[in-house]
């Protein structure tokens, strides 16, 4: 299958894709709230040619479809989809069909194969299931991903990208079984984040990464998409993610 990314790479210009972890209720302790702001921050990117690559875990694209987001997204925005596992936070039509799930184990890459082989098995029917295709990338939670999860993948699904900070511990990869289009990132603490450093800090990255000529992959998270949610207070994060998204935009724009 001829994916957007296939394409989108060989492209000899620098250019952005904001990539969201569409999480669930380990981190949207108001998942409906979260979901509702999707739509507004994949018009603003949308608006401003810039693509949205969204990493959706089987609870977030429960509620996508519970508020009919699905169909509509696909028709309105610029929008990639990918898959996004955090194993010890699964509906429970999939937990029944993996009773070795550890409550609290969060990374994938520290179950077994055939384990594994269950878990993505049953999270990528499950979202393609409700409307959510075609898939073309993975992203574990905490960025978990080893060559077992990359041969599962290649094997059971039709995703052919995978999307880390490969600079964190738990990036195992060593075959590169899928492609890899990396979250930008200096080290392993300092990437593309949207929420993460202040506005000067964040336009730095982006410069160099521009300058750099690379296709940048910046990221972010569900949980920050209404801008009232209380990581907000508790992290301290100043201006909202679409305010911020708008900052970068304003950068990009210069360059192009
Ligand atoms: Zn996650």
């Amino acid at each position: 299958m001829e994916y957007f990314l296939d394409n989108y790479i060989k492209k000899p210009n620098f250019d952005f894709i904001l990539t969201i972890d569409c999480e669930g209720y380990n981190f949207d302790k108001n998942l409906k709230n979260n979901v509702l702001n999707l739509e507004r921050l994949l018009k603003l990117n949308s608006e401003n040619n810039i693509y949205t690559l969204l990493f959706i875990t089987p609870f977030f694209a429960k509620m996508m479809n519970e508020l009919n987001l699905i169909e509509n997204i696909k028709r309105n925005y610029k929008v990639i989809f990918g898959l996004h596992i955090h194993p010890n936070n699964l509906p429970e039509s999939i937990e029944k069909l993996c009773p070795f799930i550890e409550k609290n184990e969060d990374l994938i890459a520290n179950y077994s194969y055939d384990e594994q082989k269950t878990i993505i098995k049953h999270c990528y029917e499950y979202i393609s299931k409700l409307g959510i295709e075609p898939i073309e990338a993975f992203r574990g939670g905490y960025f978990s991903i080893d060559d077992n999860t990359e041969k599962i993948l290649a094997e059971l699904t039709p995703i052919k990208y995978e999307s880390h900070n490969i600079y964190r511990p738990q990036y195992k990869v060593t075959k590169n079984i899928l492609t890899s289009l990396p979250v930008y990132a200096e080290n392993e603490n300092e990437e593309l984040r949207l929420e993460y450093f202040n506005i000067e800090k964040l336009s730095k990255i982006l410069n160099k990464g521009i300058l750099e000529n690379k296709k940048l992959f910046g990221i972010t998270h569900s949980y920050l998409l209404d801008p009232n949610d209380f990581h907000y207070k508790r992290d301290k994060i100043e201006l909202d993610i679409h305010e911020r998204m708008n900052l970068l935009i304003s950068i990009i724009n210069k360059y192009r």
